[in-house]
């Protein structure tokens, strides 16, 4: 047999008479205390009750809730939807983005399990897929496998999975890595790579083969941009230096002695007056670079052609 409910639930008892008129005194603190404390119990009851008797429980919740609301008007409504605004937006504003991203894989869990949904649809993955969280083990989902990458493409070697596309990595074979040893240079795995990546664009002037050109605006005073007009071209010049003139751009290719090379390049960035090693090339890593050029550049070896074909 149920338990046998009080006819008053009006809390006109003494004892709920003592209870408001302390809690109307409470502080802020207290209050906070006194409802962490009442929250920390419910807790425990409802971590020790079984299914029957919390089904029970929400059971009885849900119509007491629903009684009082068909017992209220259309002000005391407004107040208590407007106070229960209020406290989500608080609530709300206060939650770290993992306790949000939580809130709301709940609400689309709740909204899936109403609608009948057991799994979340793609669109849900797809989001997903832009919210990458790594304390979340997806490996155990078969649904959004996408397998191992077993393709390898034809051109760069390249692995790849059956979803990518075919010029994904090399776009088909136009894009080649750059040859030794400036691969390892730029892939940071030569010991070398940190004083070549620093100083990248003095190595590459070192072997610029042309001069910039165009029509340079000068507008008078201070100029904070570089500005051209028209188009802008690269100056070739001759194979061979003229009489007297020191060789520049691409006629330093053109020494018979790779030192002399190297030399001549060094030259192009004199070292500095304080004599700061970190600012200066390194030989070793300019002949090497000197090397590669000759043997693999396709500029360089025309213009060799050319000039040993050339009437001296
Ligand atoms: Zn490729």
């Amino acid at each position: 047999m149920p338990p046998k409910k009080r006819v008053c639930l009006g809390r006109r008892t003494a004892l709920a008479t003592t209870r408001r008129v302390s809690r109307a005194n409470e502080s802020l603190e207290e209050t906070t205390a006194r409802l962490s404390q009442n929250a920390l119990r419910a807790a425990e009851i409802r971590a020790s009750e079984g299914d029957e008797q919390r089904a029970v429980r929400l059971s009885r919740n849900a119509a007491a809730t629903a009684a009082s609301r068909a017992s209220e008007g259309d002000e005391q409504q407004a107040v208590r939807r407007s106070r229960n605004a209020s406290g989500t937006a608080l609530s709300w504003s206060t939650e770290t983005p993992q306790e949000q991203r939580a809130r709301l894989d709940g609400n689309s869990q709740r909204r899936d399990n109403i609608r009948g949904v057991t799994c979340p649809n793609k669109q849900f993955w797809f989001r997903k897929a832009f919210q990458y969280e790594a304390e979340v083990n997806n490996s155990m989902r078969g649904d959004i496998q996408i397998g191992e990458m077993r393709f390898t493409c034809q051109f760069c070697r390249a692995l790849k999975w059956g979803g990518e596309s075919p010029g994904m990595c090399c776009s088909n074979g136009k894009v080649s890595l750059p040859p030794q040893p400036l691969r390892d240079l730029l892939a940071e795995s030569s010991l070398t790579s940190d004083s070549f990546l620093k100083l990248i664009r003095k190595y590459n002037s070192a072997f610029q083969m042309t001069s910039f050109g165009a029509h340079v605006v000068r507008e008078g005073g201070w100029m904070p941009t570089f500005k051209v007009q028209g188009q802008v071209y690269h100056l070739i010049g001759s194979l061979l230096p003229s009489q007297n003139c020191k060789p520049s751009f691409l006629q330093i290719y053109f020494i018979a002695d790779y030192n002399k090379q190297a030399d001549a390049r060094i030259d192009i960035f004199p070292p500095p007056e304080d004599d700061e090693e970190h600012d200066t090339l390194d030989r070793d890593v300019l002949l090497s670079l000197q090397r590669m050029l000759h043997e693999k550049n396709n500029y360089v070896q025309s213009f060799k052609c050319a000039l040993e074909s050339a009437p001296s």
